[in-house]
């Protein structure tokens, strides 16, 4: 008997919230997403899921970004009519960012002494060019590195079994387990390639991006360091994936050509 079984990731509306769209450029009524990856078997789902993460996407225009719920005070299942009230009930410490990011906006041109309005400069450029990484990270890629694993599971056992019967004596299975077990080394290096491919994109593509994009800001290490570790705790991929000495690098090179 067939058994058709899998997984697949499934977005469900959480509530609405007040949040500063980078799009926009002001606060906007934001639905936020949350995604899992839920198994099924013939396409039913069973039980709720490993959670991915969350979405927030722009009542205005539709832009998405990843977010995370601990953000705000609460979740509303409709958007208020008054965006002060939505503000007030879901995210009453967006005011004082607005205030910051106003700040930073006037400063940016000689410089950004105050430490608060670089990271809340910093956290905007860095969520704002994250997600690529978020939805890499809630789905399987398969990248150069990785198929180039699928491709050594299918060679590599032949050319272990093959290698091995040159020294075996006739009927001896030492070749065939030589081939299984190379088999076998090839499936976890393909698990461990799928699995690092967010932290390869994050290095080859997401760093690259960012560190130009930074010189503005002038950002210390430290102020990288928070900014990431901020968005670690709010477990967005971009905390996880990008490694803070690596952007500062690849900023501090970006910023001396
Ligand atoms: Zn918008």
């Amino acid at each position: 008997m067939l058994i058709i079984w899998g997984s697949e990731n499934k977005e469900t509306e959480r509530g609405w919230v007040a949040d500063y769209c980078l799009n926009c450029n002001e606060v906007c009524p934001h639905r936020v997403i949350e995604m899992r990856c839920v198994s099924h078997i013939y396409f039913i789902s069973i039980g709720k899921g490993s959670l991915i993460g969350f979405f927030r996407i722009c009542r205005k225009c539709k832009m998405t970004l990843p977010t995370s719920v601990e953000h705000y005070s609460t979740l509303l299942r409709r958007p208020s009519k008054e965006l002060g009230e939505l503000i007030s009930r879901t995210h009453p410490g967006l005011p004082l960012q607005m205030v910051l990011r106003e700040q930073a906006r006037e400063h940016l041109a000689g410089g950004l002494d105050n430490p608060d309005e670089r990271l809340v400069t910093l956290t905007d450029l860095l969520i704002e060019n994250s997600l690529d990484l978020e939805t890499r990270c809630a789905s399987t890629h398969i990248d150069l590195y990785s198929a180039m694993w699928m491709l050594a599971t299918l060679g590599l056992p032949i050319a272990a079994f093959m290698l091995c019967r040159e020294f075996a004596v006739p009927g001896a299975l030492w070749p065939l387990w030589g081939a299984l077990f190379t088999a076998f080394a090839c499936v976890v290096m393909v698990i461990v390639a799928l699995k690092g491919d967010p932290s390869r994109f994050a290095r080859g593509t997401v760093i690259p991006t960012l560190a130009p994009l930074m010189k503005p800001i002038r950002p210390t290490q430290e102020d990288i360091e928070r900014a990431l570790k901020d968005l670690k705790d709010q477990r967005l991929a971009v905390g996880k994936k990008v490694k803070a000495q690596d952007l500062y690098e690849a900023y501090t090179l970006a910023a001396s050509s």
